[in-house]
């Protein structure tokens, strides 16, 4: 017979699965201003991609012009060249449509990558951090998000013990250190 007691169990729960493959590919971006990575998920738990920050396929990563600082001049600035994690993750996904999927991303996603989520069908999103000198952009995703019945929600607001498990392992990673709260990465 079986009772609470003795009934296996898992060592961690879904939301640490998927937030902890983001994680894992965040590891992988050569982004060291940012290293972000994102996965997709099915609405029964699959994972449909799984994408980070990086260079177009074919891009040099040796050439400083993709990262170089300049947002003045778009030549000259990292932000038109490095695709983010959550596109990555759209563009690599395994099957389509995305449909009602949900995407678990490091990173509370910009207007560009809300754009996509939306397109694709992505029902929901799970972030772990958020820039709060990001704040306009962050509200014009969530306003995209609110028109088109896109639920966007804070890992830590809604799963504490899955956010404290993703942060430590972010500490684990050694990616750039997270504090409560303030979480700029
Ligand atoms: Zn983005």
């Amino acid at each position: 017979m079986s009772t609470d007691a003795n009934r296996p169990k898992a060592l961690i729960g879904w939301h640490e699965m998927f937030m902890g493959v983001a994680l894992l590919a965040s590891a992988r971006s050569k982004d060291h201003r940012a290293r972000n990575g994102a996965s997709i998920v099915s609405p029964d738990q699959r994972i449909l991609g799984v994408g980070y920050n990086g260079l177009p396929r074919g891009c040099d990563d040796g050439d400083p012009v993709y990262w170089s600082d300049n947002d003045e001049d778009p030549f000259h600035s990292r932000h038109s060249y490095v695709v983010h994690a959550e596109i990555n993750a759209i563009l690599n996904c395994v099957v389509h449509p995305l449909r009602e999927a949900t995407i678990y991303t490091t990173q509370f996603p910009c207007p560009r990558c809300a754009q996509a989520i939306i397109q694709a069908g992505i029902r929901n999103v799970v972030y772990l951090r958020e820039k709060k000198h990001h704040a306009a952009e962050n509200q014009a995703a969530l306003k995209m998000f609110a028109a088109s019945g896109v639920k966007c929600e804070s890992m830590e607001a809604f799963d504490p013990g899955a956010y404290g498990w993703s942060r430590d392992l972010a500490g684990a990673l050694q990616l750039a250190p997270m504090s409560r709260g303030e979480n700029d990465v």
